[in-house]
Formats: structure tokens, sequence, C-alpha cells
């Protein structure tokens, strides 16, 4: 996956603001914010989206990173949401599996806008 853009950022060919880092995910600030907090987690590995088998220790991985990244990011107690979009309907633009962390304001009841 020599052009995807976040197998770049995994390689580090691209820079980022790295939140959190181990060997199978990483974490980095959102480059286009859409809350205060806007953190972005991957695994290192490229995956497509969740249609594309991902083994388990990849999907605990990105699990465990989300309290770690909450923390770092000052968000544990005043709450975030997880987000993933999957696919076109869901607008993913980034064709490598990744979670949204945002948080750090009051969000708004609706979870979603379907056009
Ligand atoms: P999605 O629309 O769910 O695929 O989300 C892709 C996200 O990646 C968007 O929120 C973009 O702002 C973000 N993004 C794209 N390129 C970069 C980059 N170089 N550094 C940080 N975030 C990026
Ligand atoms: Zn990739």
């Amino acid at each position: 996956m020599e052009e995807c853009i976040f197998c770049k950022i995994a390689r580090g060919e691209i820079p980022v603001l790295t939140v959190y880092s181990d060997d199978l995910v990483m974490a980095f600030d959102d480059i286009s914010p859409q809350a205060p907090v806007h953190t972005l987690i991957i695994p290192r590995q490229h995956f497509e989206n969740f249609g594309d088998d991902i083994p388990m220790d990849v999907f605990a991985a990105l699990c465990a990173a989300v309290p770690k990244v909450a923390e770092i990011k000052g968000v544990t107690d005043s709450g975030y949401r997880i987000i993933i979009n999957n696919g076109p309907d869901a607008r993913q633009s980034v064709p490598h599996l990744h979670l949204h962390l945002v948080g750090g304001a009051p969000m708004s009841h609706k979870m979603v806008d379907v056009l």
C-alpha cells in the first residue's frame, strides 16, 4: 500500500501530531478537526475497512488504545465519541481503517445526519 496516506503516516513519511503509538496501532490528531479533541486511531497494517478480515489482536489493540488516547487528551471524565466511517454511505474518505475519537465539548444528541 505504497500510496495510502495512512500507511505513509504509519511509516513516518508524513508528519503528524502523534498522540499514542505501539507495535500495532498509532493515534494522531486529525488535520481537520471537527471537535476540540479529534484524534484518529489507526492500525499500522493496512486494512481498507471492517470488511477486511481484521485480526483479533489488531481489533484488541485499536480498542485498547481508546482509553489511553482519551486519557492523554484529557477527555476520560468529560466523555467522547468513537466514530468509524465505513464505506461510501458513511463518507469514508481514507480507505485505511481508522477510529475517530472526538470530544472536548458537549455534542448533539443527534448522532447521524442522513441525507
Ligand atoms: P474519514 O472521512 O472517516 O475517512 O476520515 C478521514 C480523516 O482523515 C478526515 O477527518 C481527515 O481530516 C483526516 N486526514 C486526512 N489526511 C490527514 C493527515 N495527513 N493528517 C491527519 N488527518 C488527516
Ligand atoms: Zn493504508
